[in-house]
């Protein structure tokens, strides 16, 4: 490395992509693969054939070997099954040999995946079928094809088909809007994702020494460092160098898989980074997101780093999300979020926010709990990420333009007067590129909304499904009225000042971390769902199963299975940490603590056989020995705790939140003392300096 590197020449190389296709598919092949990524239609198998024939061909010339079919399970993270391109002739010899069947449909077996009961009553297998709207790419010497994943009768067992769902239900209903406008030429709308990526890097060798980092990806123990911790500037500058040549080699990974990457230094906590690309319609936004995730870990790795993605490794520390930026375009590039610099253009503006804070306001509950998890409950609410109340954050201008329009007063702006929808036009409303607002959860940044409490390492296909199905759900209600009204214009300013009227309590420009807010969004009637297993269940909420059924997004069934997907896998999160926490107390700390104790305790003796004094051992000593026997007892507890998870899921995860992380938390309190005051050399692991000022 160091190398020159030729970026537009390398971008996008390893990916099979719109041009590469144009140039290896014989015109009449392109264009009817083009027809089917327009009008949404599945792809006829002869044309499936001749792209198979040309993708494979390219991905040989890449150095492939074989292919994958890509897909999002419901853990949240990729899958893949590699079959080579390897056929035998018949005759002793072997070809490559890659056909459409293989191309457009494959058949993983599904029995090692999370389907929440949807797989139980019928067969193990799983289907996989190409998504032709996303680009195949050639990575590690196989050619991945994204795929949706779906079970014998169809059931989706992954977390692309709905969101494949969500992208066209939001398209026809913000088309429909657009038709009222008088907009004749958009065909499509589509959800376009930005997701910005934060994580933590360590040294290999330190991470490896801590159980908890491995087996959990967060430090279960570990006492706060002391404040102000001098840097050792020798190995903090060859450190250094390692995160730069990995951000450098991580970026042109990025650019060869045509994932436009800025990899960024400057995060809130020691070792935090982040990593932005340049957003791109939702759908590859979220491949690219899962695929970023993995290029960092394993890249990571080659720098003899560990990449974690957990939203809370270290207590005290600020952790890591993912700030899900979404927005709408027309299929002519037009964003229906940007205040327009005419009247018609302002109300059609006016009309997707009314929507929007309408749909966030009704559904608040279910799009917290589509970044509810384990790892996530540590942050959100914890007094650094935002808080576990859903507001969105307007800023002043465009809370004054809502604020006059729900009051019929001046707007008192740079042009003072009325504000009425189709005759003014707005006042020029700032783009919020300073950040003013870090606290709000959901923050509207000029022309697109930020959602922040996406966690870290959550897929984020989860809230785009949300996001795109409570706008569907809300511009097709608002479409139906508009649609029957005599005067469009009369009808358009009683529907937007209505809905400001009815859902302004979700807008909250002021500081999202202080306990005024939490008394203000309660005397509001928000909700403060602090914790997975009680925002989970908005799953059980007869209003959010008719919306995901309404629009087709999940059967009943498939809604109901993920909500047993979530509780289980929360469940799982926590006992394995509990688990963990165990076996280090038993098998580390504790052995750790009483050694050094034992040391002092004989050099006590002798020292008091030799007359000297000896109070401060003595005290070093009773703390210590206080705080074992309390870690020993609490440790025996957690156990006793794990062993009377109730059976049934909803009651184990109210379970494990109130008693055993709880538990967890007095457990660690313990050890914590104990490695405040335990000879470093008897330290059984690197602690919170060693880890964070390396
Ligand atoms: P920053 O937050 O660093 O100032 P930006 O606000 O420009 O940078 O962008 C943050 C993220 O939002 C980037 O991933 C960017 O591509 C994405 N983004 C910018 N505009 C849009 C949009 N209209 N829709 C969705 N995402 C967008
Ligand atoms: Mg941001």
């Amino acid at each position: 490395m160091g190398d020159f590197v030729n970026i537009p020449e390398i971008f996008g190389c390893d990916v099979f992509n719109e041009a590469t296709m144009r140039k290896r598919l014989c015109s009449e092949v392109f264009n009817a693969w083009k027809q089917c990524i327009e009008n949404g239609t599945s792809l006829p198998l002869d044309v499936a054939n001749e792209i198979a024939v040309a993708m494979k061909q390219w991905a040989i010339e890449k150095g492939a070997t074989h292919y994958t079919h890509w897909f999002q399970p419901m853990t949240g993270i990729t899958a893949e099954k590699h079959d080579s391109f390897i056929t035998p002739d018949g005759e002793g010899n072997i070809i490559m040999e890659f056909s459409g069947k293989e191309l457009v449909r494959g058949e993983p077996d599904a029995s090692s995946f999370p389907s929440g009961g949807l797989r139980a009553t019928f067969e193990a297998r799983g289907y996989t079928a190409w998504d032709p709207t996303s680009f195949a790419f050639v990575r590690d010497g196989s050619l991945y094809i994204p795929t949706c994943f779906f079970s014998y009768t169809g059931e989706a067992l992954d977390k692309k088909t709905p969101l494949l769902r969500s992208i066209d239900e939001v398209s026809r209903e913000a088309t429909r809007i657009l038709r009222l406008f008088g907009d004749k030429k958009t065909r499509r709308v589509i959800p376009c994702v930005g997701a910005e990526q934060e994580y933590f890097l360590l040294p290999k060798d330190l991470y490896s020494q801590r159980e908890d980092l491995r087996l959990t990806g967060r430090t279960l123990f570990g006492a706060q460092p002391p404040k102000g911790q001098e840097l050792d500037d020798h190995y903090f500058g060859t450190i250094r160098n390692r995160v730069s040549r990995f951000m450098q080699d991580l970026d042109e990974q990025l650019w060869r898989l045509g994932v436009l990457s800025k990899t960024k230094h400057n995060e809130a906590a020691p070792c935090q980074h982040e990593l932005a690309p340049i957003y791109t319609a939702a759908n590859n936004a979220c491949d690219t997101n899962q695929l970023m995730m993995q290029v960092m870990k394993k890249c990571a790795a080659k720098h003899n780093l560990v990449c974690l993605l957990h939203e809370k490794p270290f207590a005290g520390v600020n952790g890591s999300g993912k700030h899900n930026n979404w927005s709408l375009s027309t299929d002519g590039g037009k964003n229906l979020f940007s205040p327009g610099q005419t009247p018609a253009q302002n109300a059609r503006f006016l009309l997707f926010l009314a929507a929007f804070i309408h749909g966030i306001d009704e559904y608040q509950d279910m799009l917290r709990s589509t970044i509810a998890g384990a790892g996530n409950d540590h942050r959100l609410g914890a007094n650094e990420a935002p808080p576990a109340i859903v507001s969105i954050f307007l800023g002043d201008e465009l809370t004054a333009v809502v604020e006059s329009i729900i009051n019929s007063t001046n707007y008192e702006g740079p042009d003072k007067g009325l504000m009425r929808i189709g005759v003014d036009v707005l006042p020029p409303i700032p783009k919020d590129t300073t950040d003013r607002n870090r606290t709000s959860p959901l923050a509207f940044t000029g022309n697109k909304f930020e959602f922040r409490m996406v966690g870290s390492s959550q897929s984020i296909a989860g809230p785009n499904i949300a996001l795109n199905t409570i706008m569907a759900e809300i511009l097709a209600r608002y479409a139906s009225e508009l649609e029957q009204a005599e005067d469009f214009e009369a009808a358009l300013h009683t529907l937007v000042c209505r809905s400001f009227t009815e859902h302004q309590r979700i807008i909250f420009n002021g500081n999202g971390y202080s306990k005024e807010w939490e008394k203000e969004a309660a005397r509001r009637g928000l909700s403060n769902l602090r914790s997975t297993p009680e925002s989970l269940d908005a799953y059980l909420d007869p209003a959010n199963i008719d919306l995901f059924k309404k629009h087709g997004i999940f059967t009943e069934n498939e809604f109901h299975a993920r909500y047993e997907i979530h509780l289980e896998s929360y469940c799982k999160h926590i006992n394995i940490e509990a688990r963990t926490s165990i076996d280090m107390v038993l098998h580390q700390i504790l052995p750790a603590a009483t050694a050094y104790s034992a040391a002092l305790s004989s050099g006590i003796l002798s020292k008091e056989a030799a007359g000297l004094p000896c109070k401060a051992e003595k005290a070093l000593a009773k703390t210590l020995s206080d705080a074992a026997d309390s870690l020993y007892s609490t440790c025996q507890e957690l156990q006793a705790d794990l062993e009377t998870v109730p059976a049934d899921n909803r009651m184990a995860a109210l379970y494990y939140h109130s008693m055993v992380l709880a538990r967890m938390e007095t457990l660690r309190q313990a050890a914590d003392i104990l490695e405040k005051y335990t000879d470093k050399s008897y330290w059984p692991y690197p602690t919170y300096s060693d880890l964070l000022y390396y």
